[in-house]
């Protein structure tokens, strides 16, 4: 190589007199090229070489630029370029190229040329007199501008594949060219004026108002229908992206157009299952949380009022056991009917499940938009429902709370809602309370009391006091009414009072009903064993011990297992328990504990709105007056009217709350049988009551 590069040296020598360089010139200049750092060449204006750089001859390219097409011999300049080399040696036409070359151990090389004319300002000349040739390695960079080549052909591959379609749009000369192959899309893609020609006016004002908010160059995702005449339904996935121009202006619209209407069809199948109730069609929970979450954003950023509504079937659970799954199933779907009914097509009504529905309201402008529609649900709800024959009236109770306070956490308004909700229940059902923060307090009260309840009966703080029960024509103790008291360990003996809403939660009035009957048949056991003659023992339930619907049996089964008679024995049911939801269960309950010779007594009477006939149909041996009446003089024709009736419908009747001499005497004087109060005795321990009959006999 060394000699070759010599060889070119002396050639440059010898014909030191060519055009346009002299001798000591083309020396000078030799000896500068040969010592450039990186592939560089010097030919003079007949195009000889005058000399090469040290790097040229090291990366194996050949001495002499001509060398045809034979990429092996490392030449530079094609044949093809021979005329540009003569251009650029003659006018100073620059020029350069990508060539190929093939080094030693065979690996192929890039190289980039620059072929540009010198020329010498100062000589006044404006004709070249040499030709400087650089040459890059550029082989790396060159995979890169081949691989992008594939890349072109993979996607145009991909396009077809795919079902892609590319739309070119030249915003100024309204012209319009596709790639990739689908000629369906491609038709329905096409546009005379206006781009948004090409979807369904249902999508349309949609994707207006996205085009509307689109940046220039930023590239947006549409998904829409396809406006098409045959009704056939078409959805595309589309990137848009307007390109601008070299003046700052916009230039073309490109988009990529994907038919996705069979993963659309798929995903809304499945949107169906994961966010439907399948009962009713309306959102399910979790649908529900999405849209809860979406109105929270919008309060928290655009200051939106909103309202929640809770909607809790009453007794939906004795309208499941007496009427059927198939009547619980009509109701909720006429239920979600109402509400669709009742509330704006942009409210979200939801079945959070079993009997709960809710409402989201979005955009409110105060409370009115909420009770508005709650009235009118409570005036739908009115009206009967037909089912399998039979016609029935259903009620709810429904929670409302409102968000419109922005220093309010308006995640609490489930909390909130629910509060109202429960509200609603406490106050007798059938009824709509909106939340204020006041009720907060007491909730928490609540659940707190609830939760203590349940750790007490773990610690067996429960117990019976006894409360006797006078004959007052006889004058001796009928027997006596077990009331339930709490020992608390710090607090001491507590009535029901303090702990009436657990007698309200099902778990555990459930729970105290099981503590109260043994405790009772334990009680009576041990009074029988000890020859102690305590009459009758009446016992208090509640509406949840009715629900098993095996209240009888399971009476039966302990008053066996205690040994007891069942005339030992009286339950007591207030009236709001036989008028409730499931009374026919309430009513075959209490005839066969009647039949089994258990004493049955109507409690608080007077305080519900049953009247005697509407209770002729239940077998009842004895009303028990409420104390409100007993205790208030104003009230003395009613306890008359009460006693007269129970009278002649052959019941007893038992005056509550007799707590003095006066009050006793007007109940001697108007034929009640049988008094309770603290005129005689006030509730007491098991243990006191051995002593107590001792005392009243004697
Ligand atoms: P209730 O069944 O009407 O019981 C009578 C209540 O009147 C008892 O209150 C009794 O202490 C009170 N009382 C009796 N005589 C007088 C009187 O002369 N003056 C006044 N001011 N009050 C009198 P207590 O024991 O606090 O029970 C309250 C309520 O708790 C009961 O009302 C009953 O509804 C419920 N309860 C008590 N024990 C049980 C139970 O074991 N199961 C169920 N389900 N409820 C129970
Ligand atoms: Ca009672
Ligand atoms: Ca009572």
């Amino acid at each position: 190589m060394m000699s070759d590069l010599l060889a070119v040296q002396n050639t440059a020598d010898v014909d030191g007199g060519r055009r346009g360089m002299t001798k000591a010139r083309a020396r000078a200049f030799g000896a500068f090229v040969r010592e450039i750092p990186f592939a560089a060449a010097l030919l003079d204006r007949d195009l000889a070489l005058v000399a090469v750089s040290r790097e040229w001859t090291r990366q194996g390219l050949a001495p002499d630029l001509s060398l045809g097409d034979d990429a092996a011999a490392g030449g530079l300049v094609g044949p093809e370029d021979v005329g540009a080399l003569f251009a650029c040696a003659e006018a100073g036409v620059a020029f350069s190229r990508y060539v190929p070359t093939i080094d030693a151990s065979g690996a192929q090389h890039v190289w980039r040329t620059e072929f540009s004319a010198c020329r010498d300002e100062l000589d006044g000349g404006q004709e070249p007199y040499a030709v400087m040739v650089t040459a890059r390695d550029v082989t790396g960079y060159a995979e890169g501008v081949l691989r992008a080549e594939r890349d072109k052909q993979r996607l145009t591959m991909a396009l077809e594949l795919d079902n892609l379609l590319v739309r070119e749009y030249d915003l100024r000369t309204h012209e319009m060219y596709f790639s990739g192959h689908a000629p369906e899309l491609q038709r329905l893609c096409t546009f005379k004026d206006d781009p948004l020609e090409i979807v369904h006016p249902d999508d349309r004002q949609r994707c207006a108002d996205l085009v509307a908010t689109r940046k220039l160059g930023e590239a947006r995702v549409f998904e829409f229908k396809l406006n098409r005449d045959d009704g056939v339904e078409t959805w595309v996935r589309s990137v848009g992206k307007i390109f601008v121009g070299a003046d700052g202006k916009p230039e073309k619209l490109v988009n990529l157009f994907k038919d996705i209407t069979d993963r659309r069809r798929q995903t809304e199948a499945i949107e169906t299952l994961a966010f439907k109730d399948s009962l009713t069609g309306l959102p399910n929970r979790a649908l529900f949380q999405h849209r809860f979450q979406e109105a929270v954003t919008a309060s928290e950023t655009l200051g939106e009022m909103f309202g929640l509504i809770m909607i809790d079937v009453d007794h939906f659970k004795d309208i499941n056991d007496t009427l059927g799954h198939d009547a619980g199933d009509a109701l909720l779907k006429r239920l979600a009917g109402m509400l669709q009914h009742a509330f704006r097509a942009g409210d979200t009504v939801a079945r959070l499940g079993g009997d709960e529905f809710a409402v989201i309201l979005r955009g409110l402008r105060g409370e009115a938009d909420m009770t508005r529609p709650i009235i009118k649900l409570q005036d739908l709800l009115r009206r009967p429902i037909e089912h399998g024959g039979r016609s029935f009236t259903a009620s709810a109770s429904i929670g409302a709370a409102l968000h419109g306070d922005p220093d309010a956490d308006p995640a609490h308004m489930i909390k909130n809602a629910d509060i109202a909700l429960y509200r609603a229940k406490a106050a007798g059902r059938n009824r709509s309370v909106v939340f204020e923060p006041s009720m907060r307090s007491e909730v928490e009260r609540r659940l707190e009391l609830l939760r203590d309840v349940r750790v007490a009966l773990d610690d067996n703080e429960f117990t019976l006091f006894y409360q006797p029960v006078v004959d007052i024509r006889e004058n001796r103790v009928a027997g006596f009414e077990a009331l339930m008291r709490w020992v608390h360990p710090e607090q001491g003996v507590l009535t029901p009072a303090r702990f009436m809403p657990a007698f309200e939660d099902q778990d555990l009035s459930l729970k105290l009903g099981d503590v109260a009957f043994e405790a009772a048949l334990a009680q009576m056991r041990a009074w029988l064993d000890q020859g102690v003659e305590f009459g009758r023992v009446a016992v208090n339930i509640s509406s949840a011990q009715f629900r098993s619907g095996r209240l009888a049996e399971e009476i039966q089964e302990r008053l066996a297992r205690w040994n007891v008679p069942c005339e030992r024995l009286t339950i007591e049911v207030t009236e709001n328990v036989y008028m409730g939801w499931g009374s026919d269960l309430v009513s075959e309950t209490v005839r066969r504990l009647h039949e089994a010779g258990v004493m049955i007594a109507l409690d608080d009477f007077g305080t519900g709105y049953a009247s005697l006939a509407n209770l002729r149909q239940f077998p009842i041996d004895r009303l028990k007056i409420d104390k409100s009446f007993v205790q208030n003089a104003e009230d003395e024709a009613i306890v008359k009217a009460v006693i007269t009736l129970g009278s002649s419908m052959g019941m007893k009747v038992v005056a509550e709350g007799v707590e003095d001499a006066a009050q006793l005497k007007a109940l001697e004087h108007y034929g009640c049988d049988q008094v309770q109060g603290y005129h005689f005795g006030r509730p007491m321990p098991a243990n006191e009551v051995a002593e107590f009959l001792k005392g009243f006999g004697g």
